[in-house]
């Protein structure tokens, strides 16, 4: 089944790299609107505020999703997915505070805080 994400990066800062316990986070942004949890509301452990927020599974501890951008998206970390999804990642943001032991390896573009635009 095909997926509506919209645009997807490597997420250098700080509270990504905590959440996740790895050197950056892999997500892939979606309209809230077009992002439907089917299964598993009851399971959430939420950290922060309905328009802004992580959202774990209290089963496990994973990371399953984060409200951003005043609520109107999603972003999924791409480690959960079980379906390989339609895009990858074509940036590397907030590098400004990304982990000094990690060195980047690749050729996308690299932004200190967001990509413009
Ligand atoms: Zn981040």
């Amino acid at each position: 089944m095909a997926d509506e994400f919209e645009y997807s990066a490597y997420c250098h800062c700080s509270n990504c790299r905590r959440t996740t316990g790895s050197a950056f986070k892999p997500f892939a942004g979606i309209r809230r609107a077009n992002f439907k949890l089917v299964r598993g509301l009851t399971c959430l452990l939420v950290f922060g505020e309905e328009n802004g927020n992580d959202s774990h599974c209290k089963l496990c501890g994973s990371l399953v999703f984060s409200v951003v951008r005043d609520g109107v998206y999603t972003h999924v970390p791409m480690g959960t997915l079980v379906d390989d999804p339609t895009i990858r990642p074509t940036k590397h943001i907030f590098v400004g505070s990304k982990a000094p032991w990690y060195v980047i390896t690749d050729d996308l573009p690299q932004y200190a805080e967001h990509a413009p635009g």
